[in-house]
């Protein structure tokens, strides 16, 4: 059989099942596993299916999540099963394989990009900070990369910045441009309102994902007075519009407690957040506060409380360090996503500020297979226990070589920072984590 043939019929098969759960998914979430059973081979797919049968049959959180995403409006709610789950998942996984066969080199399941550089607010410790505010990737950029990406098998696509909804009338037809693609944006939520929310119900394909860095004393310290009071709002006219939307938190050595409670994931679900990101806290840039980073303790209560509560609340939670165990460790270089900042320097990783070619001269191909991005291809993993995914954070002997070997330049064009400088931070903090991350890795393989 074809791909071309497959893929319709994959198609097909899921907007059936979605229109049959569509009417009453109570009700018809079971049957519609019933005839699953029925119909496919008994050894398709087999932990797949006895964990979904499980969730229905437990009705436990898994389950009252997929229930929640029914209170989101119909049109959005078909654009991400469609767009997420089939197109950049599904079939977008299938394409991404076989092109990394056939070039020999990296292809992502997302890309971020930074339409801008500028943005209203200045919040410490933030890494868009150091880019400068003038900058911008045009429209025509924008499409250029969608375009690029999709014929490699890349339907996801996640604005960083700066801040995106700067942008926000270019993200929209953007998303009107590549309706098969879907869009998540990290945003501070303060440039929400009823006009662009009416947008996203027209588009269906957009998803934002509110920076919370803890209560309120704790968010509004870093990001500013009455912010965590406006983001509330934008979620409150989110949740009222049917529309779905995550949180991002970075968690340092100040907010950890805060945002590793069950106060905070339940704040989070009552205001309707589907998702919730986390992201450690990477001292990049010349200027950046090591006493921000986690001591060894606070990135095991982290650890700890993502487990607990990925089992028991309904939010699909992810750790971007802690987690690396269920991605096969670093995800950077394109092996699952790559970042292209507001001047079109194509990065590793949005922590990663080193790069050897710019999107404006070369394709998003060539940039998969410059030098820096081999190096990634070629080391990863960078360590075999996940809980050391990183070549700066937790091995930063290897970025400086990897700098070093590739000739990759740094793309902080206010104060560069050289792989030395950035790896000497952490080096201490890899030295006091690694003998607790060893210890955690190896209790989590007896399991
Ligand atoms: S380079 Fe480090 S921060 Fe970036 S994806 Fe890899 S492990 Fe994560």
């Amino acid at each position: 059989m074809s791909n071309s043939i497959k893929t319709a019929m994959q198609n097909f098969a899921v907007n059936q099942a979605l229109n049959y759960v569509e009417g009453n998914p109570e009700e018809n979430l079971p049957k519609l596993m019933a005839l699953v059973d029925r119909f496919t081979p008994k050894d398709w797919y087999v932990s797949q299916r006895n964990a979904v049968r499980t969730a229905i049959e437990e009705k436990n959180n898994w389950y009252q999540l997929v229930l929640r995403m029914y209170e989101m409006a119909p049109r959005v709610r078909r654009a991400f099963f469609q767009n997420f789950l089939f197109n950049a998942s599904l079939k977008g996984s299938a394409i991404q394989n076989e092109t990394s066969e056939r070039e020999g080199c990296n292809i992502p399941w997302a890309v971020l990009l930074d339409p801008t550089s500028a943005c209203n607010m200045h919040c410490t410790g933030c890494w868009a900070a150091e880019y400068g505010h003038q900058l911008n990737l045009t429209l025509e950029d924008i499409d250029s990369i969608i375009t690029q990406g999709t014929e490699l098998g890349t339907y996801m696509y996640i604005y960083t910045g700066g801040e995106p909804l700067v942008r926000k009338k270019d993200l929209i037809r953007i998303c009107e441009m590549h309706p098969d693609c879907e869009f998540l944006a990290f945003t501070n939520g303060t440039l929400i309102d009823e006009d662009f929310c009416q947008e996203m119900l027209r588009v269906g394909n957009f998803i934002p994902a509110f920076s919370l860095e803890g209560f309120e004393a704790a968010n509004d310290s870093r990001r500013g007075q009455g912010v965590y009071k406006k983001v509330h709002e934008a979620m409150a006219m989110m949740k009222a519009h049917g529309l779905p939307f995550g949180i991002s938190t970075c968690y340092t050595s100040k907010n950890v407690d805060d945002v590793s409670s069950e106060a905070f994931f339940d704040e989070i679900i009552a205001a309707g957040a589907l998702f919730v990101w986390f992201f450690h806290y990477m001292p990049v840039g010349n200027d950046a506060a090591t006493e921000l980073l986690p001591t060894p303790e606070q990135r095991v209560k982290m650890y700890n409380a993502i487990r607990t509560f990925r089992s028991s609340k309904p939010i699909f939670s992810m750790d971007f360090q802690n987690d690396a165990e269920y991605v096969g460790g670093c995800i950077a270089g394109g092996r699952r996503y790559l970042h292209i900042n507001a001047k079109g320097d194509v990065e590793p990783c949005v922590f990663i500020h080193y790069s050897n070619v710019n999107i404006h001269n070369v394709s998003l191909l060539d940039a998969l297979k410059s030098p820096i991005f081999m190096a990634y291809h070629n080391g990863q993993p960078f360590n075999d226990n996940m809980l050391r995914p990183c070549p700066m954070l937790e091995n930063p002997e290897i970025l400086p070589k990897m700098v070093a070997e590739t000739g990759a330049v740094n793309t902080d064009y206010q104060s560069p920072e050289t792989p030395e400088h950035l790896c000497a931070k952490t080096s201490v903090y890899a030295e006091h984590w690694t003998p607790t991350a060893e210890e955690v890795w190896a209790q989590s393989q007896a399991r």
